[in-house]
């Protein structure tokens, strides 16, 4: 029998998303999420695509990974697809900071796992939770391939002028400290598919992606290879965010410090939780801030302003880059939904070649598509993205069906 089955494993630090896929026809089997592990109410949510049957909810207590990924293995045993079938070719970990070494999806093995583990002082939120993710599967499993693809790789191929901090560069080497940039599985899936649409090959089209979610970040993406990218040591720099703050002067967490005597752990939680969208109008859903927008809310208005106006300053700063820019991909929960956002972002930029054809811009639809008009020099786009097929797809790639 060909295993063609992978299996995607998304491992946050109180929760576990998941995705099994057969990647004949990159096909859905089963898809769910445990939540609040560790707690009394942990929750977990399975859907079985493949038998067509209806989402199954477990509510109690889940103690910690190990526990989430053995219910996680009984619920796919319950509909004929458990982790011990010889059909399952691989496991494919999201990791999320792969440092500088990490360029590549990599097969994990005990030194790749220690790897990962030097880089906990750099991603102390993220790394930790992958890690027990994949320990958790590879006891599960010891006799399967497990595969790393790490948010960051994408964005390797940034050029030193773009990667270095304007700092002193012995500290910085000292502390790793440079632009990793994250988020990076979508923008390749997503720069790909944007010169799909085109009908173009990735070697030949320049694009700005805007991965605009809940976390947002932007890239730009010079034939196929990312070449500068808005999220730096961690997801907090760069664009406004739902609770993020993005750019900001770094002197505000001195003054902040000195004078309004936060703590660094206080000022930590402000700018990733408290600040963006969320802290500018208390919001950080844009349904609902377009929704108070529609209705004269004027401090929903400024908190939309400030998102529009940083998106516009990385388009024209990533145009820069870029030189010649083929296209621009819109994605992500916003990007994908929020029609005004787009609208928003690239108006007033006809000088560049940009703009929206306001009715391909309303229409709603799960496929990729084109909403500049007709003849325009810069295609925008919108391209739905789907990290989980990304990281099944290269899983599959680097394993094949060696488990066959
Ligand atoms: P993500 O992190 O990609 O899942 O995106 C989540 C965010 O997408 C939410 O916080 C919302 O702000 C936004 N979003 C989702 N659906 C819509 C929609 N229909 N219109 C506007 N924004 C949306």
């Amino acid at each position: 029998m060909t295993a063609t089955r992978v299996l995607v494993l998304n491992s946050g630090s109180s929760s576990v998303k998941y995705q099994l896929l057969d990647m004949r026809d990159s096909s859905r089997l089963a898809v769910g999420l445990v939540e609040r592990i560790g707690e009394e109410t942990s929750r977990l949510k399975h859907t079985p695509l493949a038998t067509g049957g209806g989402p199954r909810e477990t509510t109690g207590p889940i103690a910690d990974h190990e526990a989430a990924l053995k219910a996680v293995a009984e619920e796919l045993t319950k509909d004929g697809l458990g982790l011990d079938s010889p059909e399952l070719a691989a496991i494919g970990h999201r990791v999320v900071h792969g440092g500088k070494s990490f360029t590549e999806p990599t097969v994990i093995d005990d030194t790749v796992l220690a790897e990962i583990e030097r880089l906990i002082p750099v991603a102390p939120l993220h790394n930790p939770a992958n890690l027990t993710g994949i320990r958790t599967a590879r006891a599960l499993r010891p006799d399967l391939p497990q595969v790393a693809v790490f948010d960051t790789a994408f964005h390797t191929t940034m050029p030193e002028s773009a990667a270095r901090y304007a700092i002193d560069v012995k500290t910085a080497d000292e502390h790793r400290i440079r632009r990793y940039g994250f988020h990076g599985t979508s923008h390749a899936y997503v720069s790909r598919e944007t010169a799909r649409l085109l009908g173009r090959a990735p070697e030949d089209v320049n694009v700005i992606v805007l991965h605009l979610g809940n976390g947002a970040s932007a890239s730009a993406v010079q034939g196929g290879r990312c070449v500068d990218t808005s999220m730096g040591l961690t997801p907090l720099e760069g664009l406004v965010m739902g609770t993020r703050s993005g750019d900001m002067d770094p002197a505000v967490i001195f003054h902040l410090m000195r004078v309004g005597g936060m703590s660094t752990d206080e000022i930590d939680t402000l700018l990733n939780k408290k600040s963006g969208l969320i802290g500018l109008c208390g919001d950080n859903d844009m349904r609902e801030i377009r929704r108070r927008v529609e209705d004269g809310d004027e401090q929903a208005q400024l908190a939309f302003d400030i998102y529009i106006h940083r998106l516009k300053k990385y388009i024209g700063a990533y145009y820069a880059v870029l030189g010649r820019v083929d296209a621009i991909a819109f994605t992500a929960g916003v990007g994908e939904n929020a029609a005004p956002v787009r609208e928003a972002a690239v108006a007033g930029l006809e000088a560049l070649g940009l703009a929206v054809d306001g009715d391909l811009n309303a229409v709603r639809s799960g496929e990729p598509r084109l909403i500049s008009p007709e003849g325009a020099r810069v295609a925008v786009a919108v391209v739905p993205t789907d990290e989980e097929l990304e990281i099944a797809n290269q899983t599959y790639a680097l394993v094949g069906n060696g488990n066959a």
